[in-house]
């Protein structure tokens, strides 16, 4: 079943989520839509690579939405043998002082031209394991830390374990953020100099052979982010691993950091997108930290209706999107048409959702994210009389979507103050708010809206993918400079942005966003429709054609995994 992918060679792509398809639900939000993209580019361009994740049955949530605008979450339990094949080959991780099994399953991905990936899933739901070991690949993100440790070492120990149990041979170990750090014991442990060639004081493992092996991409602009685990924790679940001192001087001394660890044992860091490699620079002093800004997968965030039009008018898009900076070579009536089928299917969608009426002849704004506190879903809403004089003068519609951790009490809370401002702008401004965001509602919301919002604090935003989609689609973004719209924005010509500058205090945030939608964007769109369409094309022609995953995977390619 793997012969034909163990003939040569690969790099074993490790992250926590992985968006394979919407109907696997073993993803959260942007990290698990990045790997998924990178998997499908590298299968498009035919990289040789092999991607390790988690099965993560019990996916992450179902988000329904009450009758009072609270979330309300569900497990979202998805049967790997429906799509996907039972591996082979089983193995063990001693965690806690006890053998766990991990088995798994394979997902073969294929792209929509010729080539194809493997997709390990790992899993430890087997016959041999005691209950609450069957349950450490169940929950995505669930549990304590000591079960987020558990994942952590069935990832990256049982990965490491599992590709050699298989036959796989490794080029390179690419660690999509710090979950997978562990990945780097393993290699130790296989890199150990025979002990009679050690001597007293100096490490017994081959350092700089493992490090020349990893890549490591970190998203986190805030030390808070990264998981860490007190030693005691970790001297009960993964016990003597490897020894003590080198473990503490690579990982920490007061606690494992994982980001720690990673950067200890990677050759390639880098940050995804320019701003946030200098961050990470700052953060991690001493290190070399690249940066490669991420990129969406042309195909599968490009909407129907602009695929048919790129497919006429560009052909071979979907392998080289660079080409897409012909746009302006098509009709602006051509431009407008696609972006009009796709808005109906929003609005239809909103529609059967029970958002309501949408009138397709109105502006519509998008905003759909994680509902977290950076992301400031809110700022919108900060002067709701503000709010509604725009509204009266230049009418918009606006749709919402995402999903609160159920940790996030204050991302909860956001969910309902967001459907409170629903109800008190009734008559005012259409606002729908879509349950469960996920890869379905992603697409129609970036092909149909008009217009896509991003309002995060700086500099906590590290890329942002959303308004990526959006350009594929034609969608301009109107967003705070942060992540990737630092080097995406044109102003004026790819879209707009919220404040006046990167380093621009954040309190003034909202202001600049309502007198940009009143004083230049409502009335362009309103008043100027080859003026918006040429927005549009900018967004496609300056935006799609370099914020692509096939861009950002052959960046990876040379800048990382054939050093
Ligand atoms: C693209 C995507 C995200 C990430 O969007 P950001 O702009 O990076 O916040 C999250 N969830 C889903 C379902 C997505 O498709």
């Amino acid at each position: 079943m793997l012969n034909e992918f163990t003939q040569e060679p690969r790099i074993a792509y490790f992250s926590m989520e992985i968006a394979i398809r919407n109907e696997i639900p073993t993803y959260s939000g942007g990290l698990g839509v990045l790997a998924g993209d990178s998997v499908r580019s590298a299968a498009d361009l035919e990289l040789p690579l092999v991607a390790v994740s988690l099965a993560s049955r019990a996916g992450y949530f179902h988000q329904e939405i009450d009758s009072q605008g609270r979330q309300v979450e569900h497990p979202d339990t998805w049967d790997p043998s429906r799509w996907a094949t039972r591996l082979g080959a089983k193995i063990a991780v001693p965690i806690e002082g006890r053998e766990v099994w991990i088995g798994g399953w394979l997902y073969l991905l294929k792209g929509h031209m010729n080539g194809q990936e493997p997709i390990i899933l790992l899993d430890t739901d087997l016959e041999e394991n005691r209950k609450e070991d069957r349950e450490i690949t169940h929950f995505l993100y669930g549990g304590d830390p000591t079960y987020r440790l558990k994942q952590e070492m069935v990832l990256g120990i049982g990965g490491v374990r599992m590709l050699h149990a298989l036959g796989f041979e490794i080029r390179k170990y690419h660690l999509n953020e710090g979950h997978s750090a562990l990945l780097g014991l393993e290699l130790l442990r296989r890199y150990a100099y025979p002990s009679e060639e050690v001597r007293a004081g100096e490490s017994p493992y081959d350092i700089p052979r493992v490090r020349g092996l990893c890549n490591f991409t970190t998203h986190t602009p805030v030390e808070a982010g990264h998981d860490q685990f007190p030693y005691d924790l970790v001297g009960r679940v993964l016990g003597e691993f490897i020894d003590p001192p080198t473990l503490r001087s690579l990982a920490g001394q007061d606690r494992l950091n994982m980001t720690r660890l990673a950067l200890n044992l990677s050759e390639h860091i880098n940050g995804v997108a320019q701003r946030h490699a200098e961050i990470s620079r700052k953060m991690y002093p001493g290190y070399r930290v690249d940066a490669v800004t991420n990129g969406v997968h042309p195909f599968t965030w490009t909407d129907p209706a602009f695929r048919a039009l790129y497919d006429r008018s560009m052909p071979g898009w979907c392998h080289e999107p660079g080409i897409l900076v012909r746009v302006d070579q098509i009709p602006d009536g051509e431009i407008w048409e696609a972006h009009l089928r796709a808005k109906s299917q929003l609005v239809e969608k909103v529609r059967t959702l029970g958002g309501g009426t949408f009138d397709p002849a109105l502006p519509i704004l998008g905003f759909a994210r994680r509902m977290t506190a950076y992301k400031r879903p809110d700022l919108l809403f900060s002067d709701l009389e503000r709010l509604t004089s725009i509204a009266r003068r230049h009418p918009f519609q606006l749709v919402l979507a995402g999903k609160a951790h159920p940790r996030d009490d204050g991302g909860k809370r956001f969910i309902e103050a967001l459907h409170q401002h629903k109800r008190s702008l009734t008559g005012i401004i259409p606002i729908a708010y879509l349950p469960n965001y996920n890869m379905e509602i992603a697409l129609a919301m970036v092909a149909g809206c008009d217009l896509w919002l991003n309002t995060p604090l700086r500099p906590l935003e590290a890329s942002g993918t959303s308004g990526m989609k959006a350009a594929f689609n034609g969608v301009p973004s109107l967003s705070v400079l942060d992540g990737w719209w630092i080097e995406g924005c044109i102003e004026g010509v790819t879209g707009w942005a919220i404040g006046e500058a990167a380093e621009s205090a954040n309190g003034k945030d909202a202001a600049s966003l309502y007198s940009k939608l009143e004083g230049i964007v409502l009335p362009l769109y309103h008043e100027n429709r080859s003026g918006w369409i040429a927005v549009m094309k900018g967004a496609i022609g300056k935006n799609a054609s370099y914020f692509n995953s096939h861009r950002m995977m052959r960046g990876y390619t040379t800048e990382a995994y054939l050093r």
